[in-house]
């Protein structure tokens, strides 16, 4: 073994960090090991039972051949291996470490419960081998648990957060990670081993898993979206143009203004710190202030680091607990048949459907859309916010856990920071004042494409479209007076 190297060989689990720029274990273990080699590891079983849907999944297994082709190209195999569940990991990655005959383990940290447990398992069982595991921060930018109050508790409101989370990133720029350097050949890696009780680890990345569908692919897109590493480095490209008006226009759902970067940055086919990079680089290194479009945007990525710092903060969040506990006591609704036609954009109410179909269509809807039909669920409905929770987790091309739980504990008044009770929103206003054209609602129901614009937010009778499934004022007022009876 050279001696510019800590380890003779080192196995990178790559999980949602599907890239080779910027990715923190991977570079790690490049700089570290002499010979590298990665894997993946899908656990169907466990995934299902996290709502994980067809599109993240199929998303995913593109991202991963696009992957494999670009560490081959550095003499980095990337070996496959299917599981059903966490439990299986510890077992399995002992024996895998073992045969691959590597002496540390390098992967970037996750943060859902599950995930943390999962990982902290691994770090136990390969201890007993005496193998190294560094799981790296890299999802995040600064290591969730980071940012604490004066009295070192967490934070629960965001602005504040905000403001400590900038100070504490103190001028850096998070310029990205150089390359990892390619590896000297070495044909002692196998093509596959046998592991008991799995499936053989193989470097064969499957079209499809067990228990999800294969989602069709057209002209090298999924739902309209280009999957992998490449496809998110040129949208970042793209934005970077367009970032100086973003907001401006970004609550305008007809205005393709926001970056539509989420499923490159949950699947991790783009780092958080290239995005941030970008922004700073463009705005003299500046977070607030600038260009308002830059800060804009910075703001929301500092909402998604929020977001997941709470998750840890604050664990019960995992177990589909609200963070306001209080307002377990809610009545919530149960009627399949109206979450039914929620889910399927036939709700009557335009914009509402519009946005629901964008979902079911494209496996992304715009975040304005978002608040909009999370608060209808929620409010108008008073059907339980985690049935909607769910419903995203499955259908969005970037359901990530944090996000989608905040956003969802936000719009139906569950969480912290999230929006007071007393303000539902009216998708008939909202409708109004963000497609005052109806742009958007005739892209997604045709259905109404010919009404005017003064009639598409709020239809008159017609055949072929169903009337309102309830009445927004009188629901509105109902769902007010049931929180307010929880004071
Ligand atoms: C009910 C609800 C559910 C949501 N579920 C998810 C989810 O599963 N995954 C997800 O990534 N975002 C979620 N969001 C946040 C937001 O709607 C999306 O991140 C955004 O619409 C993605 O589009 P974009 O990449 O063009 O965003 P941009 O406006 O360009 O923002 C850039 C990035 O910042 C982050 N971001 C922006 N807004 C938020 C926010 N409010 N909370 C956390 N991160 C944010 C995302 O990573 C996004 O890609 C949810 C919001 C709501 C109200």
């Amino acid at each position: 073994m050279s001696s510019d190297f800590t380890f003779r060989r080192g196995l990178v689990w790559l999980r949602n960090d599907l890239r080779i720029q910027d990715n923190t274990a991977l570079y790690r273990a490049a700089k570290g090991c002499a010979q590298v080699a990665a894997i993946f590891i899908a656990c169907p079983q466990t995934w299902r039972s996290h709502d994980e849907g067809d599109p993240v999944v199929a998303f995913r297994l593109v991202c991963l051949r696009e992957l494999q082709q670009s560490l081959a190209e550095r003499h980095i195999p990337l070996y496959f291996l299917e599981l059903q569940k966490f439990a299986q990991v510890p077992r399995a990655m002992t024996q895998i470490v073992e045969k691959l005959d590597v002496d540390a383990l390098f992967a970037n940290a996750e943060y859902p419960l599950d995930e943390q447990r999962r990982d902290s398992d691994v770090r136990e069982a390969l201890k007993k081998i005496d193998v190294p595991v560094e799981y790296c921060t890299d999802r995040t930018l600064l290591p969730p648990g980071a940012v604490r109050t004066g009295s070192g508790d967490a934070y629960k409101v965001f602005t504040p957060f905000k403001r400590a989370f900038i100070e504490q990133c103190g001028g850096t720029d998070f310029a990205p990670l150089p390359q990892p350097r390619g590896m000297a050949e070495d044909q002692s890696w196998p093509n596959w081993i046998e592991v008991q009780g799995a499936h053989n680890l193989v470097q064969t990345i499957p079209e499809q898993l067990p228990g999800f569908q294969p989602v069709p692919e057209k002209n090298g897109e999924l739902l309209g979206w280009r999957p992998g590493e490449k496809a998110a480095a040129k949208r970042l490209r793209q934005f970077r143009e367009d970032i100086d008006g973003y907001e401006d226009e970004r609550d305008f759902p007809a205005i393709d203004a926001t970056s539509r970067l989420s499923p490159y940055l949950n699947s991790g086919a783009i780092s958080i710190r290239q995005c941030v990079h970008m922004a700073l680089s463009l705005n003299d290194g500046r977070w607030t202030g600038g260009s308002d479009g830059i800060s804009c945007w910075l703001s929301e990525l500092i909402w998604r680091e929020f977001y997941t710092h709470l998750l840890v903060a604050f664990p019960r969040l995992c177990m589909h607990k609200p963070f306001k506990e209080e307002t377990d006591k809610v009545p919530w609704s149960y009627d399949e048949a109206k979450f039914r036609r929620w889910c399927d954009g036939e709700t009557g109410v335009p914009i509402v459907d519009a946005a629901m179909r964008q979902l079911n269509q494209t496996g992304w809807m715009h975040n304005r859309l978002r608040m909009v039909v999370a608060s209808f669920l929620s409010k108008n409905l008073l059907i339980d916010w985690r049935w909607g929770e769910r419903y995203f987790m499955q259908h969005l091309l970037d359901a990530d856990f944090a996000a989608n739980n905040g956003g969802w504990q936000w719009a139906a008044s569950t969480g912290t920071d999230a929006a007071p009770y007393f303000r539902v929103f009216n998708p008939y206003s909202q409708s109004k004042k963000f497609d005052r054209h109806g742009e958007f609602i005739r892209e997604f129901v045709p259905e109404l494409r010919e009404l005017d614009d003064d009639k598409i937010h709020c239809p008159p009778p017609m055949e072929n479209y169903p009337p309102p499934i309830c009445d927004v004022g009188e629901s509105r007022k109902h769902a007010i007076a049931v929180f307010a009876d929880l004071k």
